[in-house]
């Protein structure tokens, strides 16, 4: 799949559902989907019926858009997800979570996962002392996740710890704020992800 360059908000519109792609402005009454709540389009505010192939694949396209994954990295961790032990759809949530990109937005140093995202790539987080610049990277259980020393005065990192109070840390991340580094306590499980998603959906997809 191409990168998709339309407008985020769309997607919102589109899964019906806030995916919060866009930082503060998500939590703000410009919130596009707080205004149009309904489907982008002609028949947007029409009555829509998914199939049960529709439901599977709208599950995976929103879970997708929510980490801001392309479809072969997306589909790469599915099969990882299910050559571990366990359920497949809760693997994939957990590895999704303990991606860098995401660690460093749940932690609160950047304001959305699109932002972490180019922050993990110019080189603004280390990981046990180590400059990391992979988004894909995956944390594990006990991992020190730090802003980079230079680093502690980037605006877009000082700017979102400010706003980081709007929104709750993850109970698997132990933040210092005044330090700017995380402690990864635990390894995510599926009740630490409280944003609707029925994974058990892209299982099913795939599984076809
Ligand atoms: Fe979605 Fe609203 Fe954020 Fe736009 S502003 S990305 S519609 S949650």
């Amino acid at each position: 799949m191409s990168h998709y360059i339309g407008s985020v908000c769309r997607l919102c519109r589109r899964e019906n559902q806030k995916l919060f792609l866009k930082g503060d402005r998500c939590s703000t009454d410009k919130c596009a989907f707080e205004r149009r709540g309904y489907p982008p389009g002609q028949h947007g505010q029409g009555r829509i019926k998914f199939s049960e192939y529709g439901l599977q694949l709208r599950q995976k396209q929103k879970i997708k858009r929510i980490y801001g994954l392309q479809e072969r990295q997306f589909r790469n961790l599915f099969e990882s997800a299910e050559r571990q032990k366990g359920v497949t759809g809760s693997n994939l949530l957990s590895m999704l979570e303990r991606r860098l990109d995401n660690v460093a937005y749940r932690a609160g140093f950047a304001n959305s996962r699109t932002e972490a995202r180019q922050l993990v790539r110019h080189g603004h987080f280390t990981v046990n002392g180590h400059k990391v610049n992979i988004p894909s990277y995956l944390v594990s259980k006990g991992d020190a996740v730090e802003v980079h020393e230079k680093s502690r005065s980037v605006a877009r990192i000082v700017g979102a710890l400010e706003g980081v109070k709007r929104r709750e840390i993850p109970q698997w991340i132990e933040l210092d704020a005044a330090g700017l580094k995380t402690r990864i306590r635990d390894l995510p499980a599926r009740d630490d992800i409280t944003m609707p998603m029925e994974e058990r959906l892209v299982v099913e997809l795939y599984s076809k």
